[in-house]
């Protein structure tokens, strides 16, 4: 008999009650460190003080009105997020596989005025950009595609990190835009090297094909600045953002340039709950908090000492582990045996890890993770790769 809930997922068999900080803790009071952040969205840690309280006020006032009305959490959040990007204008949704829907939009009703062909959008092999139809079609990883077709047509994915391959792609008159993730998150925690992102925006300056950057999984203070794209000194002219921006309540954003979402007048995207009091609530203060004095120095401060540790489990555990990849608090451990074991094995040492694409297991803490902390975590991963060694 199917499972009351649908079971297109393998669950561990674990279940937690609550969570403080960088930690989750079950009914018996098993106490968990948590590296994976419900994959990358407790950017402030569980039960972050400062959101149960603007998240609880808001609530005691109004939770939602639709798009019928206009919002004043909505326009703040706007305005804070125009101030801090590249972006002129935010559009909100609940998700980040609802941006990248947005965003595929947004770059075609772009083109449909000025050169209807340029409908092609390039994306990258090992991609992630969600699982709606357009997201899948964009990956194109078979993995996500397989048994729903017919996909989602005009979209062709290059090999990461190639630059002949995209300059040739980019030169096709129809191609309207490319979706990248400045560090690939699900695809093992790939970062883009700078100069690959600089070419990009060079050949995207070229031809005038948009640069839609999938900031979902890398944005929101991941890598140690707002935004990964800011590491390259460049801009794109679309940006996805969902995961970190909520703090965990279920919201997301499409920042554009002025350009680029010119042509997205009244009645061409909506959305019921997108936007809404509660969530931009939450996601102004979780803004506030990431901009705020010594934030990101913080990030990249304890994310130097997170690699430090990482470098120094690999060279440890030369059986188990083969490289450590990543910036900020965004780190993937490829490893040689199963990643599967490894976050098997930390659930046996009470740290909570997150495997990916290509022999990876992610580590993507709350960012507000102490120092203390990140000493524990490395003690457990130790434990952890111990226990495989001696298997
Ligand atoms: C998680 C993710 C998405 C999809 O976001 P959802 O909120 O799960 O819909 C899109 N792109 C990237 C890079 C992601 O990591």
């Amino acid at each position: 008999m199917i499972p009351a809930v649908l079971p297109t997922y393998n669950r561990a068999p674990l279940t937690f009650a609550k969570g403080q900080g960088a930690w989750l803790e079950t009914e018996d009071g098993t106490r968990y460190l948590d590296l994976g952040a419900g994959i990358a969205v407790n950017a402030l840690g569980h039960a972050a003080p400062e959101l149960v309280e603007v998240l609880t006020q808001q609530a005691q006032r109004l939770w939602h009105v639709s798009n019928l009305y206009r919002i004043p959490e909505q326009e703040r959040l706007a305005r804070l997020l125009t101030q801090h990007t590249f972006a002129d204008t935010c559009f909100f949704t609940n998700s980040g596989t609802e941006a990248c829907e947005l965003a595929v939009k947004m770059a075609r009703h772009h083109w449909s005025q000025k050169d209807p062909k340029r409908t092609r959008i390039l994306a990258f092999a090992g991609a992630f950009h969600g699982r709606s139809s357009a997201a899948i079609a964009a990956a194109g990883t078979e993995k996500m595609t397989k048994g729903f077709g017919p996909l989602l047509p005009g979209f062709t994915q290059l090999p990461w990190g190639d630059h002949d391959a995209l300059r040739a792609a980019m030169a096709e008159p129809d191609v309207g835009a490319v979706m990248i993730e400045p560090v690939q998150g699900e695809g093992g925690i790939r970062p883009l090297p700078d100069q690959c992102l600089k070419g990009l925006r060079d050949l995207c300056d070229e031809t005038g094909v948009l640069m839609i950057a999938d900031e979902v999984q890398c944005g929101m203070g991941r890598t140690g600045r707002l935004f990964a794209h800011e590491w390259a000194g460049v801009t794109p002219d679309i940006m996805m953002v969902a995961k970190g921006i909520g703090g965990g309540f279920p919201i997301g954003a499409v920042l554009a340039t002025e350009e680029a979402a010119a042509s997205m007048s009244a009645g061409t995207h909506g959305s019921t709950y997108g936007g809404n009091p509660l969530g931009c609530a939450v996601a102004a203060r979780v803004v506030e908090v990431m901009t705020g004095d010594g934030f990101l120095e913080g990030v990249r401060a304890r994310g130097a000492h997170l690699h430090q540790g990482l470098q120094g489990l690999v060279s440890s555990h030369p059986d188990v582990f083969d490289s450590v990849r990543g910036l900020g608090l965004m780190w993937g451990l490829k490893c040689r045996i199963a990643p599967a074991d490894l976050v098997q094995a930390g659930y046996a040492e009470h740290v909570l890890t997150v495997p990916a694409a290509d022999n990876v297991v992610r580590l993507l803490p709350p960012l507000t993770i102490t120092e203390a902390e990140i000493g524990e975590a490395l003690a457990r991963l130790d434990r952890a790769a111990a226990r495989l060694s001696a298997a």
